[in-house]
């Protein structure tokens, strides 16, 4: 063999043998999840969100997103039991007669009405029923001011539960939140509103159905800064108060 050659080997070995090494030493075990949140691999005590490494027998771990079946049940949307109910009352009510109703007590128009209760279902947004409109929108079309047009509901993306431990997700949350703090009270209102939303909108286009979501304060709730001292609404909660308001007005409703 001739002596370059022989370096050639020698050299490929040593890569080949410390890429073995570091794939071993990077194939750590991965967080494990229960109902009651992240523990460690080895020793099982609690460790904190998107963490790496146990306080308690300093394992290293990787973290990982939580499975769906741990992830927390979202009541933002209407769950199979509710979704029977209401049709049942629109059954018993009539189509027509529903939409009437509902039109009136929202002041809402009559054909957005009846959009809304033919496509409020199992998961979908309780403010725009899943229509993706806004409703209380007379003239053109306007994107639902909580689901900005996704049609499922922000806290669960329509699966029933909240994706627990994303990380991005919480990243981008906090961001989100200093933007909000950030944002000047002496702006003009238009100019905050049109931030505002541009804010949460981009938010959701990334990180819909995870816990964050959930807790996604009202943009339409910040719009005035007087106001945003107080605490805003979460826009999941506002989408949940219409689903409550219009299942009470159904349920009290009597039939034709
Ligand atoms: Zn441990
Ligand atoms: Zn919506």
């Amino acid at each position: 063999m001739r002596p370059e050659l022989r370096w050639l080997v020698m050299t490929i070995l040593i890569v080949g043998v410390l890429l073995a090494i570091s794939a071993l030493a990077l194939d750590r075990p991965n967080v494990i999840w229960s109902t009651d949140g992240p523990a460690c691999p080895a020793c099982r005590s609690e460790v904190a969100f998107h963490a790496n490494k146990c306080q308690g027998c300093a394992t290293d771990f990787d973290w990982t997103i939580a499975p769906d079946d741990v992830s927390p049940i979202s009541n933002h949307s209407l769950s199979r039991l509710e979704a029977d109910e209401l049709r049942e009352h629109i059954e018993r009510i009539g189509e027509d007669a529903a939409a009437q109703l509902i039109a009136r007590k929202l002041e809402i128009p009559e054909e957005r009405a009846k959009a809304y209760l033919e496509s409020l279902a199992r998961g979908r947004c309780g403010f725009c029923g899943g229509t993706g409109d806004d409703l209380g929108s007379t003239q053109e079309t306007k994107d639902c001011p909580v689901c900005f047009g996704d049609e499922n509901c922000i806290a669960s993306g329509g699966t029933g539960h909240s994706t627990w431990g994303d990380e991005a997700a919480a990243r981008a949350f906090g961001r989100l939140e200093q933007e909000i703090r950030a944002l000047s009270p002496r702006l003009p209102k238009p100019m905050r509103a049109s931030e505002l939303e541009r804010l949460v909108r981009a938010f959701l286009a990334d990180h819909l159905g995870t816990t964050q979501a959930a807790r996604l304060p009202f943009w339409q709730d910040l719009i005035h800064a007087e106001a945003s001292e107080n605490t805003p609404r979460r826009a999941a909660d506002v989408g949940r108060a219409r689903l409550d308001l219009v299942m009470t007005f159904l349920r009290n409703a009597d039939g034709p």
